[in-house]
C-alpha cells in the first residue's frame, strides 16, 4: 500500500494525543492523529486538573470551554480513613489562584477530552482517523515510517508516539521494558450527585488516606455527578494471574474503614478495576524523527494526579521548543532536556507520596502529626509542581531532587527503585 504522507504523524488520540496536535497545529503545522479505538473517547471517571494543566490548557485554547463543565472546589482535604480525622487541608481559593495565575479544578475526563476533540476537529491542519492501530515503526533518519494492522502506512516527517502506557512507539526507541505493576488497583466511577450527601464533602477535593489504600471523591460535571476513586493493594496478588483485585477483596479492606469510606460501597463503580503501573525515568525521548510524549514517555501513578497534566504541559513544550528552533532535531533535543528531568521528578515524587499516603501504624501517626502542624495556607512545597512553566525550565533544580528521590526508592526498597 502506498504510504500517506504527513508532516507530522500522532499516534494516539487520548488526551496527550489530541493536546499536542493542537499544540502543534497552532504553531502552523499540519498533523494527522491516528488512533485505535473505533471512536475518539476516555474511559474512566473524574480527572483532577492542577494550575499547571489549566495554564497549558489556556495556551491551547480551550481553558473557556473546559472551564464551563470544570468544578472549581473550595479545598483539597486530606482525611484519615481509619479514624475519620481531619489529617490537613489547601485552600484553593483566591489565594492559590493568584499564586499560581490559574485555579485547581476537577472535572470528568471525557468532557476534558470532548473539548479538545472539538478543538481538533475546528482546526483545518488536523485530520483524524479511527481505527488504525500502528504495528511497527520505522526511523528513516529524516522521516518516520509508521504501519497499522490494517495495512495503511505513514510516512511522516515527524512522529508522537502518545499510545499511553503499552506504548509501541516507546519499544521503537529501545525500550524493551514492560510497565511495573505496582499490585494495587483501583475502582472508580461517578454517580449522581444527589444520590450522595454532604458528607461526603460535596465542594472539595477529598482524600481518605490509609494502610496500603485511598480513596478520592469529589464532584465533576458542573457538579451533576460525583466521583469516586477506591484504591487498595490486592492481597491476592500473583504475578502469573489476572485473578486478584477483585470486588471481594475490595469490600473486605473498605468495610473496615471509618463509616464515611466504606458507606462508599454503595456507590462506588464495581464492573471495571484498573491494575496500578507506571515505569521507572526513561533517559532517552527521541529517535531521529520519533519522539514520545505523556503516558508513552512518563507513566506514573496516579497519587499527584498529574499524568494527564504533564501529558499537556509535554504537549505545550514540544511545540514551543520545535518553534523556537530552527531544524527538527534541535527542536526535539530542545524538547526533551526541558520535560525529561522535571516529568522523572513528578514520577518518583508520585511513589514517594504513595508511600506516605498508604502508610499504617507509627508511620500514619508520624504523618498525621507532621501534616497537622503545617500551616493550610502555605503553598511553597507545590510550587515546583503547579508553578511549572513548561516554556521556562529549570532542569538544573528537578535533577537535583530527582537524585534524592532515587536514593530515597533505593534505600526503601533494598537496592531497587522499582521492585516488580
Ligand atoms: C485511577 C487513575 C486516576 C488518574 N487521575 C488523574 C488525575 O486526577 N489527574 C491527572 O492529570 N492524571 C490522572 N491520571 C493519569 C491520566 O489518566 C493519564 O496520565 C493520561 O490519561 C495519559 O494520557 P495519554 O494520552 O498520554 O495516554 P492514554 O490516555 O493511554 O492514550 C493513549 C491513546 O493511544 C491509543 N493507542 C495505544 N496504542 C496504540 C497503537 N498501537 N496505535 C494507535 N493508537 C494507540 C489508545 O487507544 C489511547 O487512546 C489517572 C490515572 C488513573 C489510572
Amino acid at each position: 500500500m502506498e504510504a500517506k504522507q504527513t508532516p507530522v504523524l500522532v499516534v494516539g488520540g487520548g488526551i496527550g494525543g489530541l493536546a499536542v496536535a493542537r499544540a502543534l497545529a497552532l504553531k502552523g503545522r499540519a498533523v494527522h492523529v491516528i488512533e485505535r479505538a473505533p471512536t475518539f473517547g476516555e474511559l474512566g471517571a473524574g480527572l483532577q486538573l492542577a494550575p499547571n494543566a489549566m495554564r497549558s490548557l489556556h495556551r491551547l485554547g480551550v481553558l473557556e470551554a473546559v472551564s464551563r463543565d470544570a468544578v472549581f472546589p473550595r479545598q483539597l482535604l486530606m482525611m484519615d480513613a481509619v479514624s475519620g480525622e481531619r489529617i490537613t487541608a489547601v485552600p484553593v481559593g483566591t489565594a492559590f489562584r493568584e499564586r499560581y495565575g490559574y485555579p485547581y479544578a476537577v472535572m470528568h475526563r471525557s468532557d476534558l477530552h470532548a473539548h479538545l476533540l472539538q478543538a481538533c476537529r475546528n482546526d483545518p491542519s488536523i485530520t483524524l482517523e479511527n481505527g488504525r492501530t500502528v504495528v511497527e515503526i520505522t526511523d528513516r533518519g529524516d522521516r518516520a515510517h509508521a504501519v497499522c494492522a490494517d495495512g495503511s502506512v505513514y510516512d511522516a516527517g515527524l512522529l508522537v508516539g502518545a499510545d499511553g502506557l503499552h506504548s509501541k512507539v516507546r519499544h521503537m526507541l529501545g525500550d524493551d521494558t514492560q510497565p511495573v505493576c505496582q499490585q494495587y488497583v483501583a475502582f472508580r466511577g461517578t454517580v449522581p450527585t444527589e444520590r450522595m450527601t454532604e458528607a461526603a464533602g460535596l465542594d472539595s477535593m477529598v482524600g481518605w488516606a490509609g494502610p496500603e489504600m485511598h480513596l478520592i471523591q469529589y464532584p465533576v460535571r458542573r457538579g451533576d455527578l460525583f466521583n469516586q476513586v477506591a484504591v487498595f493493594r490486592s492481597p491476592g496478588y500473583r504475578a502469573d494471574s489476572d485473578d486478584w483485585g477483585t470486588v471481594e477483596e475490595l469490600e473486605a479492606k473498605f468495610s473496615g474503614m471509618h463509616p464515611l469510606v466504606s458507606a462508599s460501597l454503595e456507590t462506588i463503580g464495581k464492573d471495571r478495576r484498573w491494575a496500578m503501573y507506571d515505569r521507572p525515568p526513561l533517559d532517552n525521548w527521541v529517535r531521529g524523527r520519533i519522539v514520545l510524549v505523556g503516558d508513552a514517555a512518563h507513566p506514573m501513578l496516579q497519587y499527584l494526579a498529574q499524568g494527564a497534566c504533564q501529558a499537556l504541559e509535554d504537549a505545550v513544550c514540544l511545540a514551543g521548543m520545535l518553534d523556537r528552533s530552527s531544524s527538527m532535531e534541535d527542536g526535539l533535543a530542545r524538547f526533551q532536556a526541558a520535560r525529561r528531568a522535571h516529568t522523572a521528578r513528578v514520577q518518583l515524587t508520585a511513589r514517594f507520596f504513595g508511600e506516605i499516603a498508604h502508610a499504617d501504624g507509627l508511620a500514619a501517626m508520624f504523618r498525621n502529626a507532621a501534616f497537622q502542624r503545617r500551616d493550610p495556607d502555605d503553598c511553597r512545597h507545590f510550587d515546583w509542581l503547579y508553578g511549572h512553566d513548561p516554556l521556562e525550565p529549570n532542569a538544573a533544580d528537578d535533577l537535583g531532587c530527582v537524585s534524592w528521590l532515587k536514593q530515597f526508592a533505593a534505600n526503601a526498597t533494598g537496592g531497587s527503585p522499582y521492585p516488580g
